[in-house]
């Protein structure tokens, strides 16, 4: 990697409110655009991001570019910044040509959603999963139904290890409302506990870093916004498929205030429901009694592989969904 300059200084360029008036840019209610103005914050969210110098960048949303100037700052070896709504084109291009020739910028139009982030990323080292994370990061402030979609993502490609996770353990700096943070670091008793919770601690160390207070966004968001970091475990909790392991929590989730048998149960046909629900706990070594958010990381981790062993006794039994095969989305996260 190219040395660059420890930290760049910025030309002068307009504030970001100015830039937001200068393009009439007005937020856009569908893609929830709320933007940050202090670049107190927009630092500390880089900060929080930990060492990003001579590293690779991936920001995701930059809006008018808050957080990009912040990243910009701190000389990264490469940024790349992902926006759906093509009317930041000029205020992005403004920063590509104020850090041209200490960094390399690429702006994409589009969604991160289809955005191929192993292309992106190409040029960057490719560390083992027990080293070290890569000087790989990705960074958001992003809509939430858009962020909470998009980390559940991530945590399967994590547990695939393809994609950003293809270079090793790349870490997340996102942010989400304030109550999906605190549902995300929720430990076995919490009242906020739910499989979001199990979902991001059985694959990553999560931390929430601080609360931005809506009122430092533009337009004000009604709630409190959560920094919250991701850095994959070396050690996951689990090494099944993705996909088993979030209909197992799915099922178990169901009805959080009842028992754990009532959801176990939901995970088999009508006719053999009470007898493998009961066999599946039994195995876990999990009381029947206990309600979902009484059940700690390590006991959901004995609950799959029960499901697994239950599965590969009885024939079909995996493809089976009370719910149909329907994907993680948003509304279902808001359980
Ligand atoms: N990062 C800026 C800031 O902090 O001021 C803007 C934050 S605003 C909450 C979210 C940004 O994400 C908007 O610019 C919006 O257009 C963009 N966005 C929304 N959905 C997106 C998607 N699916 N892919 C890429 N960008 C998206």
């Amino acid at each position: 990697m190219a040395a660059s300059l420890p930290h760049i200084r910025l030309p002068p360029l307009p504030s970001i409110r100015d830039l937001v008036k200068l393009y009439r840019i007005r937020a856009l209610k569908k893609l929830s655009q709320n933007f940050l103005m202090d670049e107190r914050i927009t630092d500390r969210i880089v900060k929080a991001a930990g060492h990003i110098r001579n590293h690779y960048v991936c920001e995701i949303g930059p809006g008018p570019g808050g957080i990009t100037r912040s990243i910009i700052k701190q000389s990264p070896h490469k940024l790349i910044v992902v926006e759906k709504d093509a009317r930041f084109l000029p205020t992005l291009e403004m920063l590509q040509e104020a850090c041209k020739g200490y960094i390399k910028m690429d702006i994409e139009i589009g969604d991160i959603r289809s955005y191929n982030l192993e292309a992106g990323f190409a040029g960057a080292p490719k560390l083992g999963w027990f080293e070290a994370p890569p000087p790989v990061h990705l960074i958001g402030n992003l809509p939430f139904s858009v962020s909470t979609n998009l980390i559940i993502r991530y945590l399967q490609s994590v547990s695939e290890k393809n994609s950003a996770w293809s270079f090793g353990r790349t870490s997340m700096t996102l942010t989400f409302q304030k109550e999906v943070g605190e549902r995300m670091i929720a430990p076995i008793m919490h009242k906020q506990r739910c499989r979001l919770s199990v979902m991001s601690q059985l694959w990553c160390e999560v931390n929430y870093k601080f609360t931005i207070p809506g009122s430092a966004f533009l337009p004000k968001p009604d709630v409190d916004v959560a920094v919250v970091t991701f850095i994959p475990k070396k050690y996951p909790l689990v090494d099944l498929p993705f996909k088993m392991v979030e209909k197992v929590l799915r099922n178990m989730f169901n009805m959080r205030q009842k028992y754990c048998i009532r959801g176990a149960e939901r995970l088999f046909p009508e006719d053999m429901r009470e007898y493998l629900g009961l066999k599946l706990l039994k195995l876990a070594e999990v009381p029947p009694t206990t309600r979902p958010f009484q059940i700690s990381n390590e006991e959901f981790v004995r609950i799959f592989y029960a499901y697994k062993i239950i599965c590969e006794e009885h024939h079909g039994i995996e493809d089976y969904d009370s719910r149909g095969p329907k994907l993680v989305n948003d509304e279902e996260l808001e359980v």
